[in-house]
């Protein structure tokens, strides 16, 4: 039986699209390899936000193109966003790869596998299985905000919303596979549905959802804050299978630098939406998305970032570095200017003080019972997730995967909780 490896980095729509194709190879009869040497088929799902992901996709590359030479039969596929538009100009580059595709071009791929002889008719890219009682349903494909730093949009393309009855049926789909819980992704999900017929929004999606029979858990991710309506904060409210949890990137606690990054946002403005959320769901715990080192940072415009990061207390910081990305327009119209060393530095002060806040926040766990539902087991524990996304290990000698749970926290640290079956408040 042929064998295929799945080599992905970058963000969560990454995964989802690698189980896709993942579920699309099974059905053709292919088999996982073990590891990229062993296949027949390697498929690159990259992710080129910043330039050490890039770095890491064209090393996987160079790799391959001597596993070609050795094994010339091998099938090289790449996709991601790592593919821009010019795919005659990538194919000269890198002349190892069999076949790019843009990230979501199933279409593409199924004609591609029937050209090759793999399949025997272009059909679609069938029902996805799901390894996991979480599940990432993709629901908006791009990007139409165009941040100053982000490449993304010129991956991607335009917002492309899938139909609401579509998701539904895969998520029905879904859970006859034992799926317990569905997290809605996109660049920006809360723009799902204005370029649909109807009009539908992330409200309407989520009430329908909500009402589907033993699904137990809703989370959507990432979010835009000029896009999260009161509609949008009410549903979440008022929907009991929609988790207490938000990702809301805010990128820098200095006006001038949102400014220049085209955020479309103050922090003034972002602070209010804040106060709107935790007024109307008080359990909500928050993540944000936070780059250093955007084009002429000054240290008080980084310290503005910290003490806002204070102020707030989110439960996750997600800290990068800024990157220059050839083609945007922060690419093109500022110079790169914060020394590495600096940004370093900043990366680590905001990571340590995170530490701090995530840690505090998490201790508030211990001695209380939450409830798990429980993912799977690694070195011997069983881990899962609460409705708030704290990582919790506890253990169990059944395997208890998919079944809802109430751990009694003992421990915690900034990253992670760990508990005991059983015990009620
Ligand atoms: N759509 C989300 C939003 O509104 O912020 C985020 C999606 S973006 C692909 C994921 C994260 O990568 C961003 O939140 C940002 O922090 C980071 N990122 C994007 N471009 C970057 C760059 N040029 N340099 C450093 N980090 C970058
Ligand atoms: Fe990139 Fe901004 Fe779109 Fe997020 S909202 S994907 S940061 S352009």
């Amino acid at each position: 039986m042929p064998r295929y490896f799945i080599w992905t980095i970058g963000c969560q729509m990454n995964k989802a699209e690698s189980l896709r194709i993942a579920s699309y190879l099974d059905f053709l009869g292919y088999q996982v390899a073990p590891s990229l040497q062993e296949a027949d088929l390697v498929v690159l799902n990259t992710c080129v936000v910043r330039q050490s992901a890039e770095d890491k996709v064209l090393g996987t590359l160079g790799l391959l193109k001597g596993l070609k030479k050795e094994h010339p039969n091998l099938f090289i596929l790449v996709t991601g966003c790592f593919v821009d538009s010019n795919i005659e100009g990538l194919k000269r580059r890198f002349s190892q790869v069999d076949f790019f595709f843009k990230p979501g071009a199933y279409t593409e791929l199924t004609n591609w596998t029937q050209l090759q002889g793999i399949s025997t008719a272009a059909q679609e890219i069938g029902p996805l299985t799901s390894p996991s009682p979480c599940a990432f349903v993709p629901i908006i494909q791009g990007c139409n905000k165009f941040c100053s730093y982000c490449i993304v949009p010129y991956r991607r393309g335009r917002e492309v919303s899938r139909p609401l009855e579509e998701v539904i049926c895969e998520v029905k789909g879904l859970m006859k596979q034992g799926v317990r819980e569905v997290t809605l992704l996109g660049q920006n999900v809360p723009s799902y549905g204005h370029d649909l017929p109807s009009n539908p929004d992330l409200a309407d999606l989520l009430a329908e959802l909500n009402s589907i029979d033993n699904l137990a858990r809703i989370r959507f991710l990432t979010n835009h804050p000029r896009d999260m309506s009161r509609r949008l904060i009410e549903a979440m409210a008022s929907l009991d299978k929609v988790c207490e949890h938000l990702e809301l990137p805010i990128q820098s606690g200095d006006d001038d630098i949102l400014k220049a990054m085209r955020r479309g946002y103050t922090v003034e403005q972002y602070r209010k939406l804040i106060r709107a959320i935790r007024y109307h769901i008080p359990q909500i715990s928050l993540s944000t998305d936070i780059i250093v080192g955007f084009p002429g940072e000054t240290e008080e415009q980084f310290e503005h970032t910290s003490s806002l990061l204070e102020e707030m207390r989110f439960d996750v910081v997600h800290v990068a570095a800024y990157s220059p990305r050839p083609g945007t327009i922060a690419g093109r119209k500022y110079e790169d200017n914060v020394p590495p060393e600096i940004k370093r530095k900043r990366l680590n002060k905001v990571e340590q003080l995170q530490a701090n806040i995530a840690a505090e926040l998490n201790s508030a766990y211990r001695g209380k019972t939450v409830e798990v539902l429980v993912e799977g087991e690694k070195r011997g524990k069983w881990h899962g997730r609460t409705r708030s996304d704290k990582i919790v290990f506890f253990e169990n000698k059944d395997d208890c995967t998919g079944q809802l749970v109430e751990i009694r926290i003992e421990k915690t640290s900034p990253w992670a909780l760990q508990g005991k079956v059983g015990y009620n408040n």
